[in-house]
């Protein structure tokens, strides 16, 4: 797979070139890292959940239909047999073109990495940046992975490849919001959900394009979007889909898949259409439940109420549980879907013995690195927070719907930093000192005066689908809310082209 990281950019004809401001290095930092946790104020709720989730019953059929095995004449259907068939149709489209045009479009709308702006200057200088009190640290590795990348140049290529022609998405192309905002302003529209919780697509007429985004559609929305004679431009992740060949290979060889993932999450639902039988756990707790059931049995009727929505219609916890495998949701906590791959091969290990374990377990590294490699960089900022360079609050920047964001800022609440997770510079009011913000729970809540008087020490870091550009309009007002007088980053062309880290398949 080619890296989409490979296009040089420069940054960034669409942003506001602000007068000379400081950067490089410098020192004085007080002590105030009691003041800085101890100035929020008590937080007050704004919002239950500004992210839309789909009702559990709905999101419940979308899955089941979504893993529906099959075919039009009644006969069992083969997802992954469908899906490579979709290269001979002539209208279906899976790699970037590397459109040299397109690419400067990206650049103009800072959908990509920064080259010339504050984070590359940042990158370039050792990932630190001293401006008047503030003192950031980025984490060493943060914002758009190449699969993303990849994503959003397609869907770009995809608009001047089709220029009089409706183009549509089955979804957000990554879960960020500025990023599908853009699209939109191209004219790309977006398929709602229908009255049943699916995806409408009465209005995608036969010849016209359509777009599936980063993290995968069901194979039952590629049957129907086949069926319609659309053009097809997939920008599924190859991660993903090196999932999805993992569940195929666990239903051929009749073993029920154990998801590790969010079972309403798009990435979630269209790995379950490629498996046979599955169950989708959302942490080792759950995993373990499931464990003890295999071991010892258990109250089945609790099994089945546990996991109504997030198990393959008519499983058999006594049946489907004798031959497993294990896969996940390629942005789940690493470490979480390890130890749960563990467990699971402990326990199968533990009930039948060695001599079948073969048999009854498989298990196949799917997890991405680029998700892995954003959280040991927040793991490494946190981790110095006892020391003298340590730093007083995380700053997260991503969608609120991302969830490789959500694990970013569980991990400076873990350790009691205090962590503010936001999807844009608008939550943050620059003349009250305020910034609305999202726990990684899902509570949305806002706090006055976030930002303490004196020196601070902040790290910053951004989810996968988050582009320089909303990293560095944030920056800017915590510049601004610090110093009344700061009036921007010069940008300057830089050595940086690509992600940082995460960029090889
Ligand atoms: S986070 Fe990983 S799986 Fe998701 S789009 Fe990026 S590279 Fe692909």
């Amino acid at each position: 797979m080619q890296s989409a990281a490979c296009a040089t950019r420069s940054w960034l004809a669409g942003s506001p070139a602000p007068a000379p401001a400081g950067g490089s290095s410098g020192s004085g930092r007080a002590p105030r890292r009691a003041a800085a946790a101890t100035r929020r104020l008590p937080l007050r709720v704004a919002a239950a959940a500004e992210v839309q989730q789909p009702s559990s019953s709905s999101a419940k059929e979308v899955l089941e239909r979504a893993a529906d095995r099959t075919g039009a004449d009644g006969a069992a259907f083969d997802p992954r047999a469908f899906r490579r068939s979709l290269n001979s149709t002539g209208r279906y489209t899976r790699k970037p073109s590397n459109d040299p045009d397109s690419l400067s479009l990206m650049e103009e709308h800072g959908v990509g990495y920064s080259t010339a702006g504050l984070v590359a200057q940042m990158r370039e200088q050792g990932y630190a940046w001293r401006q008047g009190d503030v003192n950031v640290k980025l984490a060493e590795a943060y914002g758009f992975c190449w699969g993303v990348e990849r994503a959003v140049q397609m869907a770009y290529e995809a608009r001047r490849a089709y220029p009089g022609q409706r183009l549509h998405i089955t979804n957000e192309i990554i879960h960020n919001p500025s990023v599908n905002q853009r699209l939109k302003e191209m004219d790309v529209q977006f398929i709602d959900e229908g009255a049943d919780g699916g995806k409408d697509f009465s209005g995608v007429k036969e010849g016209e394009v359509v777009i599936l985004p980063a993290f995968g559609a069901s194979v039952q929305e590629m049957r129907l979007l086949n069926d319609r004679n659309v053009q097809i431009v997939d920008t599924t992740c190859p991660w993903v889909s090196k999932v999805w060949n993992a569940v195929d290979n666990q239903a051929r060889k009749g073993h029920t898949s154990i998801i590790h993932g969010k079972w309403a999450h798009e990435e979630t639902i269209a790995t379950a259409s490629f498996a046979g039988t599955y169950l989708i756990v959302k942490d080792l707790k759950e995993a373990q439940y499931v464990c003890d059931y295999i071991m010892h049995g258990g109250d089945r009727a609790e099994f089945l109420a546990k996991f109504e929505n997030a198990m393959s219609a008519g499983f058999d916890p006594e049946q489907d549980l004798q031959r497993i495998g294990m896969a996940n949701q390629t942005t789940m906590l690493k470490g979480e879907t390890e130890a749960i791959g563990k467990l699971l091969e402990k326990t199968q290990l533990q009930k039948y013995g060695p001599g079948e374990l073969s048999q009854r377990f498989m298990i196949m590294d799917t997890i991405c690195d680029a998700t892995q490699e954003r959280q040991d960089a927040v793991y490494k900022l946190v981790g110095q927070q006892s020391t003298p360079e340590g730093i007083d609050m995380m700053l997260v920047v991503g969608g609120f719907n991302s969830s490789n964001t959500s694990h970013l800022q569980e991990i400076g609440e873990m350790k009691g930093i205090p962590s503010f997770w936001v999807d844009s510079a608008a939550r943050i009011d620059v003349g009250a000192n305020k910034v609305t913000h999202k726990l990684a729970h899902g509570e949305l809540v806002e706090t006055e005066n976030w930002l303490p008087e004196g020196p601070i020490t902040l790290g910053v870091t951004s989810g996968a689908s988050t582009p320089d550009k909303a990293v560095e309009d944030v920056l800017d007002r915590v510049f601004r809310i610090k110093d009344p007088s700061f009036t921007g980053i010069t940008p300057r062309k830089t050595s940086v082209q690509k992600a940082a880290h995460g960029e090889e398949e």
